[in-house]
């Protein structure tokens, strides 16, 4: 494959940001289409587990993120109800850090897309295309064309998909339906943090579990600001678009709740919402020349808060794996993927999980407290470890061999 003709990324989110510049340390030419009329991210904020580091380092972006991220001395649960704390991972202690090397973060999503785009900017052989809405992709015996809503024709030697849980090109690749919605909406917030009066924690991430839906509270950018991302069960009498009766409803089904959930309850802007969902996993997400990456290959629930860092994960991986392949793109995708589907499809089923635990009721509730109370610190860095140890792509003498 000549690596002069342009990898086409559709997509210019955290997954096809990191493609690009992993191809591009690579020496491949990449064009990335954006959709949105600007490369950027939603304002609000982002969790980062240890794991991703490997691969910021990889992409020579872990220095900027480190300048905008905080490190929360723990990510606690709380009961909704009663206010107590149900467990805690210790991530401030040192033997977080000496068990997974590097730090677990919080950050505001615009800095961590900037850290990537400056980036991306800096590289010669990436060029970012703004409002470009692929529409569908042709492929041909050499190569592939990506058609944008506006008419304009994109060509290039791969395609890879990284436009997110609502991919049109997985829908385009594998014609395999919609995701699979759980009935969640999240709502997302943030305010100055001299704005909160609730009586919370200020440096920590703070997880409010109840039957209804959770609630996830951090500071973000030093502290200055308060960052609340809740998730609440839809009921079928709700109206999309309806405030208040989101209002009433998520009202009434934490009528019961400790003062300090309702008090944060009543700062959230619930104007702006977003549906929740995940796919079951699968183990291809390739054909031909096309590939797809991120949330379109793998959508999680975001109870482990590692949709995007699996999204990171995936775009080194996958340019090793072209840049190995000696212009084998077939062998290169199978390898991608046999590479990573296990580790993404385990953060799936393990989210869903633990989404359960969060909301769950009842003698169910008590038995999940009871065993997260008994879990030591150990315990705890143990159960991480398969996911905060991090990814690295086994070398080609240790590989097993590619399914057929
Ligand atoms: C409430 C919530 C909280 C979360 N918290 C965390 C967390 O703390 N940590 C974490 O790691 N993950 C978290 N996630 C998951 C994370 O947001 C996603 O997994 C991650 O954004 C996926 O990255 P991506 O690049 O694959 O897709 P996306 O971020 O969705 O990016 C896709 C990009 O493609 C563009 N696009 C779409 N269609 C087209 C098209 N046809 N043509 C061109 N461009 C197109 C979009 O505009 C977008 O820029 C959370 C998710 C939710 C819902």
């Amino acid at each position: 494959m000549d690596r002069k003709s342009p990898i086409i990324i559709v997509g210019g989110g955290l997954g096809g940001l990191s493609a690009a510049l992993a191809l591009a340390h690579h020496s491949f030419t990449v064009r990335v289409l954006e959709g949105a009329p600007e490369f950027g991210a939603i304002g609000f904020g982002i969790q980062f587990g240890p794991n991703v580091f490997h691969a910021l380092d990889r992409l020579g972006v872990s220095a900027a993120v480190l300048e905008k991220a905080d490190e929360p001395p723990a990510v606690l649960m709380i009961d909704a109800f009663n206010g107590k704390e149900v467990t805690r991972v210790a991530t401030g202690v040192p033997a977080f850090r000496a068990r997974f090397k590097y730090p677990y973060i919080i950050i505001h999503r615009i800095d961590l897309h900037n850290a990537l785009l400056d980036a991306c900017r800096r590289e010669p052989l990436i060029t970012l295309v703004g409002d470009a809405m692929a529409a569908h992709f042709e492929e041909n015996d050499d190569c592939v064309t990506v058609t944008a809503e506006d008419g304009r024709g994109f060509q290039g030697a791969l395609l890879v998909g990284a436009d997110g849980i609502r991919s049109r090109t997985r829908a385009q690749l594998l014609a395999d339906g919609e995701p699979r919605r759980n009935g969640f909406m999240a709502f997302r917030t943030i305010v100055p943090m001299a704005e909160v009066t609730a009586d919370v924690p200020r440096d920590s991430v703070a997880l409010w579990g109840g039957p209804s839906g959770h609630l996830v509270h951090y500071p973000l950018r030093h502290g200055t600001l308060f960052n609340i991302a809740a998730t609440f069960r839809r009921s079928a009498n709700s109206e999309r678009g309806d405030v208040a009766a989101y209002r009433a409803e998520v009202d009434h089904a934490y009528r019961n709740a400790h003062p300090t959930m309702r008090a944060l309850l009543a700062m959230l802007d619930l104007g702006r919402r977003q549906a929740i969902g995940d796919r079951d996993p699968i183990r291809h997400w390739h054909k031909g020349r096309v590939v797809l990456l991120g949330d379109a290959a793998h959508p999680t629930l975001q109870s482990l808060a590692q949709g995007a860092c699996m999204a990171i994960e995936d775009g080194v991986c996958l340019a090793d794996c072209i840049a190995d392949g000696n212009g084998d793109y077939e062998a290169a995708f199978r390898r991608f993927e046999s590479a990573r589907s296990v580790r993404t499809a385990r953060v799936t089923l393990e989210s869903r999980a633990i989404w359960d635990v969060y909301h769950s009721d009842g003698i169910a509730r008590d038995v999940y407290w009871q065993m997260l109370g008994e879990r030591s610190e150990t315990d705890t860095f143990q159960c991480l470890a398969w996911l905060y140890d991090g990814f690295r792509l086994q070398t080609a003498a240790k590989r097993a061999p590619l399914p057929g």
